[in-house]
């Protein structure tokens, strides 16, 4: 049985259930849809990506720029300003750290010891906002993979007291046994962001996370090239764990720290694969001075909302986001400044928003369920826009029905297929799978689920907090076009063009994809906002638990109504 369109709460019966039959998408909502047009969504990449925007660096003029042109632009859509205050903008305060790594990092045992050399061996950069972080002769303890998940009765700590220790982890999640940890399919868990947040909620000093390409999925020299320099953050709010130092080491240099310590890698990872895994404290040593420049900086996420019909369901609302950063101005091969336009990450993403906007804009009723549009900050130094976002949303995590975020859209044409990154997590899917199939398309999943793209955008942040969150991909079987070309242009692009000052809005560029995928989902928000019960995740999904405890933190309103679903 597929999943289905249901309660959330545990009393769904199967024999109270419907499946969706794919809903005929009417005249009216197909007119609509229609407002989601080529010319207006190349001239919102064109400006957007122009060099005038300097490449949208978080808090730069380039980024007020796109987001004063963003707040006009739903302005003159005839959308309310949603930011929580009746605005426009919601600030997002930031925190810039640039570390000054020592160029040999030595780690200490008994008097012998093993020198890491900066870079080629290891990267650290700092978690806290202070000019000066130290580690003085901190425990190493191997941690395996750092994990605790309930559901799958799993705990790398066992009551282990680590507080002020250097915690090594393996990056990615136990590999085993394929029954655990969703089999090949990467969860949040094995993401080193997961580690990071795991050490601090410890009360460790440092995360290291040993780097493998398998495990991360690319090489070693994007892990200098990501962590070193200034790296961005939210402030910590009061309360928040911490932890001083992050870091990150070659599998080779692992090897020597686990030689140094007596003990073989392998064995150790080995170790790792069950349950009965504890903490191993390792007998090594290490000391580590990291020097701070800290900024304060303050961008923001520019927000609209579409007030709904239902005097009850209005309080609850469908959520569109797309980030309108990208990685601003940075010295060239020979230090001349290049402006990273983003034209396609994500220029083309808010241009969709936009679209979607006046598509809603377009209907003759409104839907029942609000709709909120957020061009969120700062996606690229991970999600802080999002985040923020989701701590504080202007309708409180229970009240979202659902994310549909927008990361680089399709600019190779109209595709057959519909490509749904994470697709089994919830029954977001059987909206977009019967939209498509509305549109002579087809759901397909995502082509590589052991990359873990469901945890790179930035509706993870409202997974996070529960919220049931749809993120499509372009697709790649390219109409009028022979098997294989669309995907082998996707991955030229990507070699050539991703996060690169190449990423520009040039005349090859063939929007009617990205129009369709947009059409897509606006209907599949529409639908989701006048259905009378929210989608659900999967039962036993990694994010469950948050949604159960975001209802539990609203008043029961139409989510925990009886979950008997009308057909449609
Ligand atoms: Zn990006």
């Amino acid at each position: 049985m597929r999943f289905l369109l249901a309660g959330t709460l545990a009393t769904v019966t199967a024999a109270g259930l419907a499946t969706i039959r794919p809903p005929v998408l009417t005249e009216v909502e197909k007119a609509a849809a229609r407002e989601i047009r080529e010319d207006r969504m190349r001239a919102d990449i064109r400006f957007l990506s122009s060099d005038l925007l300097e490449g949208r660096g978080p808090a730069t003029r380039g980024d007020a720029l796109a987001r004063a042109y963003i707040a006009s632009r739903l302005e003159a859509i005839g959308l309310e300003p949603g930011a929580p205050g009746g605005t426009w903008e919601q600030p997002v305060d930031l925190v810039g750290v640039t570390a000054t790594c020592p160029p040999v990092l030595r780690v200490v045992r008994d008097g012998a010891g093993e020198d890491l050399r900066f870079v080629d061996d290891y990267v650290a950069y700092s978690g806290v906002p202070e000019s000066e972080v130290t580690l003085r002769d901190a425990e190493v303890v191997f941690v395996g993979y750092g994990i605790v998940a309930p559901e799958y009765r799993w705990d790398d700590y066992k009551g282990a007291d680590l507080r002020g220790r250097v915690l090594l982890f393996l990056n990615d999640e136990p590999k085993a046994d394929p029954k655990l940890f969703a089999g090949e399919r990467r969860l949040y868990y094995g993401r080193w962001d997961y580690k990071h947040e795991m050490a601090a909620k410890m009360g460790a000093a440092a995360a290291i996370v040993l780097h493998t390409d398998a495990s991360a999925g690319y090489g070693w020299k994007v892990v200098p090239a990501s962590w070193t320099g200034e790296q961005l953050s939210l402030p910590a709010a009061p309360g928040d764990p911490t932890l001083p130092v992050k870091g990150w080491v070659t599998e080779a240099a692992g090897r020597r720290i686990a030689r140094l310590a007596g003990r073989d890698l392998d064995a150790l990872r080995s170790a790792a694969e069950t349950r009965e895994f504890r903490p191993v404290p390792l007998g090594v040593r290490v000391s580590l001075t990291l020097r701070n420049d800290v900024r304060r900086r303050s961008t923001a996420n520019v927000i609209a909302l579409l007030r709904g019909r239902d005097p009850d369901l209005a309080r609850e609302a469908v959520l569109y986001t797309a980030h309108h950063d990208h990685y601003g101005v940075k010295p060239g091969p020979s230090a001349e400044p290049v402006v990273y336009n983003g034209a396609l990450d994500n220029a083309s993403g808010v241009a969709a928003l936009l679209g979607i906007a006046e598509a809603f804009a377009a209907l003759p009723a409104r839907p029942r369920r609000s709709i909120l549009f957020a061009a969120v900050a700062a996606e690229e130094h991970g999600l802080l826009g999002s985040e923020h976002l989701a701590r504080h949303p202007p309708v409180p995590a229970g009240r979202l029905a659902a994310n549909i975020n927008l990361d680089g859209m399709n600019i190779w044409g109209r595709t057959r297929d519909v490509p749904v990154i994470g697709l089994g997590k919830s029954s977001l899917d059987d909206w977009i799978r019967a939209v498509a199939e509305a549109q002579g398309r087809v759901v397909v999943p995502e082509a590589f689920p052991d990359e873990g793209a469901y945890y790179r955008s930035d509706h993870l942040s409202f997974a996070r907090v529960g919220v049931p969150a749809a993120f499509v991909d372009a697709g790649t079987e390219v109409v009028g076009k022979p098997p294989g070309w669309g995907r082998a242009r996707q991955r030229q692009w990507e070699d050539a063009h991703y996060h690169q000052p190449s990423d520009d809005l040039t005349a090859e560029w063939d929007l009617a994809g990205a129009v369709e995928d947009a059409q897509l989902l606006f209907h599949v928000g529409a639908k989701v906002a006048d259905a009378p019960l929210a989608p659900v995740w999967r039962r036993g999904d990694e994010f469950e638990a948050a949604r159960k405890r975001a209802l539990a933190e609203v008043d029961p309103g139409s989510f925990t109504r009886p979950s008997r679903v009308p057909s449609e």
